[in-house]
């Protein structure tokens, strides 16, 4: 459609650098997984006998390596959570767990940023976790590396470190859904279609952040990302 058919421009599309590559990969639809690692589980006053489960962020979540993310409005605990991002390359649904890997096309590192005051809230409440996780600029993903091979990843090292200082440090291998697992369950729920991202879930450590911290997210081999937090007011977007 031609953009005049439309009352205002239609928005550009999120899109990610692949590495080694001239196209990007479009974006569209984030889902997350809560409490996959028990460590994190405990340290949030969770049971860790629960299973994992799944939210989603908005399109206008990603925030791309070397951003400036502004520190978020109605929070003053703004968090980090170091995560591997797997991203979907061919659509499916009720996949088996081990054909999960044939419909990845990447992965990178993400880093899911939540407003952990208004999370812990609206869960008191019963309320959805919307306002605290799924707001704007609050899924920083670094360059999307094509997965290699016939499997996911099921361990290497994760970490996290705030000005030089380790935060959180982890390791694949801690997944209470391993990547195929997960690939496996969210498709029973959702159609999953090329374009989708999955945010695999944070190890223990997560912590507030404050204006001028310069966060770096490890995963693997995977290229490093870093965003660093600015006032709202700075911001220009
Ligand atoms: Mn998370």
């Amino acid at each position: 459609m031609p953009e005049a058919d439309y009352v205002f421009p239609p928005p550009p599309r999120t899109a990610i650098p692949v590495s080694g590559s001239d196209v990007s990969y479009a974006v569209r639809r984030i889902y997350c997984v809560g409490r996959n690692y028990a460590e994190h589980v405990r340290e949030m006053g969770g049971d860790e006998r629960q299973p994992p489960f799944f939210f989603q962020k908005p399109t206008d979540a990603i925030v791309l390596d070397h951003a400036e993310v502004p520190y978020p409005s109605i929070t003053s605990d703004f968090q980090h959570e170091i995560e591997l991002v797997v991203a979907v390359g061919r659509g499916g649904s009720d996949i088996p767990v081990e054909k999960a890997a044939g419909y990845i096309f990447g992965q990178a590192v993400g880093i899911d940023l939540t407003r952990r005051d208004v999370q812990v809230d609206a869960r008191k409440a019963g309320r959805p976790w919307e306002i605290g996780k799924a707001f704007d600029q609050s899924a920083p993903i670094g360059l999307l590396h094509r997965t290699s091979g016939s499997a996911l990843p099921t361990s290497g090292p994760l970490s996290l470190t705030v000005n030089g200082n380790v935060r959180q440090k982890g390791d694949l291998s801690q997944m209470i859904w391993s990547c195929a697992e997960i690939v496996s369950r969210l498709s029973l729920q959702y159609r999953l279609e090329p374009g989708d991202l999955i945010y695999t879930g944070t190890p223990a450590g997560v912590g507030p952040l404050k204006v001028g911290d310069v966060v770096v997210g490890r995963v693997a081999d995977l290229t490093p990302l870093t965003v660093t937090i600015v006032d709202r007011s700075s911001s220009t977007r």
